[in-house]
């Protein structure tokens, strides 16, 4: 059927402004639409594109991906910490990342963050790879426990996830041994190395996908319970164009996905609520004479501490500068229901050499509450409010519970307890409560959930729209659950059943 061009003008001209020349918006044909470049929207494409080629029908299905943001790199996947300079001090990169960041939610909000911050471009800024598997608690029941064993499996292996590329650590080793021998009498606490997805992958690129960097998408145009047309603005050139596709995904963070939603008329009675928060217990410590005297006197160090004794004589340190950067974790445990990490991510205040400093951070996991939400303009504001962006303005309105509050503080304890086996804390980096950057917008759980209930839950188990024939969501606004642990692999799998799910509507239609 040929496209209507002028009634998809006449019927969604509240979301267009003139395009410069006053000419009429493009229309860009594809099979599938992907709103959002990050880990979860890459998942999607690269499940299509991997499933399809086998398929004859569907060998050609061509994927069009839009991001907001810009590229940085040729290689859109590298991710900023990588470069050489960050490397060697890797203090300044927290610059990088605060200005990579702005502001999300406005008052009137009730938020833990008022000035919380929006999407930091995850993979490319400030994702610390870390893709720990959750605890069974941790885990909705979207799926049984053999789906998520094989969804994991797959999600392992797509982001490369591994514990080689920081096990031949000095620091990983002594850190992991020195904490395990102080808790040996208690049998439930491990402290293990922490899976990284170390190894990146390259992007396709190739006539079957395509990414429009600096392209918002601002609507989606539904009629009858079907996405009919994407409406999307060229940052660069002003000028709006319409996507018709077969399938659309919108996977662009657990903010900005039910915020497009909502700019898109589409806006089920659960969507924006359940928003779980992850809370963060902080603190940097100085590894303390014990742990010193350990890598310099035992003999499984013995041959690196010699080679860096002689290469840098006048050094009183004997960790090798180039010992890659401890990253331990304490699992989740029923009775400790939180998760620990030990690495060096953030900045150290002071003039301490930054080999003998690691940061802990104990990542706690909120009740889930309907109550917590994040709303949009037409709620609390006018309809009229908008962001940065020109899309309705979120406002985030959620607080933690007294259960929150007396987990959180156990989980408070606890991390100190652990921080006194290995040192002094560090001056300036005390035990504390810390709104991570970006948290409340890129590290939240709940917006768009997955469930049966349509009172309770926006997509079904395949990450589909409920009532709504040909419409994905992706990422973390879809974990039903509380996670401690970092959220990406779970929405992986999500996204893998998701896209599976696609390749078999394709075949359909
Ligand atoms: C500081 C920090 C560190 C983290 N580290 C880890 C970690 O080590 N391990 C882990 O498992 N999790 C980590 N997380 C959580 C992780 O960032 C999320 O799980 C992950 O980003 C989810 O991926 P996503 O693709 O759904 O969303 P995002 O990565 O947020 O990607 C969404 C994309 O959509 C684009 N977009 C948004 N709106 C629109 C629109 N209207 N039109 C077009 N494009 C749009 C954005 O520009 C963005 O590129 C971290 C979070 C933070 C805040």
């Amino acid at each position: 059927m040929p496209l209507d061009v002028n009634r998809f003008q006449q019927q969604y001209k509240h979301h267009l402004k003139t395009t410069p020349g006053g000419q009429a918006p493009s229309v860009i044909e594809t099979d599938v639409f992907i709103v959002g470049a990050g880990s979860v929207g890459c998942t999607f494409a690269r499940n299509i594109l991997d499933k399809t080629a086998s398929i004859d029908k569907l060998k050609n299905t061509k994927i069009l991906i839009s991001d907001l943001a810009s590229p940085a790199f040729p290689h859109h996947v590298q991710n900023h910490e990588n470069n050489m300079g960050y490397q060697q001090d890797i203090d300044k990169f927290v610059n990088v990342i605060q200005g990579a960041l702005s502001t999300v939610s406005v008052p009137p909000s009730n938020a833990i963050s008022q000035g919380a911050t929006s999407i930091v471009g995850e993979l490319s800024t400030d994702w610390v790879c870390a893709t720990p598997n959750p605890h069974a608690e941790e885990l909705p029941d979207t799926f049984t426990k053999s789906e998520w064993d094989v969804l994991f499996k797959r999600a392992k292996e797509l982001v490369k996830s591994s514990t080689a590329a920081h096990d031949e650590g000095i620091r990983q080793d002594v850190i992991k041994r020195t904490l395990n021998d102080a808790f040996k009498s208690d049998a439930d606490r491990k402290f293990e190395s922490l899976p990284l997805a170390a190894q990146k992958p390259t992007p396709e690129s190739g006539p079957r996908l395509t990414l429009k960097a600096d392209t918002l998408t601002v609507a989606f145009g539904c009629a009858d319970n079907k996405i009919e047309c994407a409406i999307i603005r060229d940052f660069i050139t002003g000028e709006h164009s319409f996507v018709v596709a077969k399938v659309y995904v919108a996977a662009c963070g657990a903010i900005r996905t039910p915020q497009l939603l909502w700019n898109s008329d589409i806006r089920p009675a659960p969507l924006g609520r359940y928003l779980t928060e992850r809370p963060v217990a902080f603190c940097q410590v100085v590894l303390g004479r014990n742990i010193i005297d350990k890598v310099e006197k035992d003999p499984k160090y013995a041959d690196r501490v010699k080679r860096h004794r002689q290469a840098a004589p006048g050094d009183s340190i004997p960790i090798p500068s180039d010992d890659p950067e401890p990253q331990v974790m304490q699992p989740y445990h029923t009775a400790r229901p939180w998760h620990g990490q030990i690495h060096k991510d953030g900045p150290s205040p002071g003039n301490v050499d930054s080999r003998l400093v690691v940061d802990l951070r104990w990542f706690g996991s909120g009740k889930v509450n309907p109550d917590n939400r994040v709303e949009f303009a037409g709620k609390i504001h006018s309809e009229e409010a908008r962001d940065a962006y020109g899309m309705p303005q979120p406002t985030f309105n959620s607080k933690p519970g007294s259960e929150d509050q007396e987990r959180n503080s156990r989980m408070m304890s606890d991390m100190c307890e652990v921080a006194s086996r290995l040192g002094g804390y560090l001056p300036g980096s005390n035990p504390q409560f810390i709104i991570m950057e970006g948290a409340l917008a890129s590290n939240c759980t709940g917006t768009n959930r997955a469930g049966t209930d349509k009172a309770m839950s926006v997509v079904d188990k395949n990450s589909k729209v409920h009532d709504v024939q040909n419409l994905w969501l992706g990422g973390d606004g879809v974990i039903p659950s509380a996670m401690a642990c970092n959220s990406t692999l779970t929405s992986i799998c999500y996204a893998l059943q998701a896209s599976d799910s696609i390749v078999e509507y394709l075949g359909r239609v």
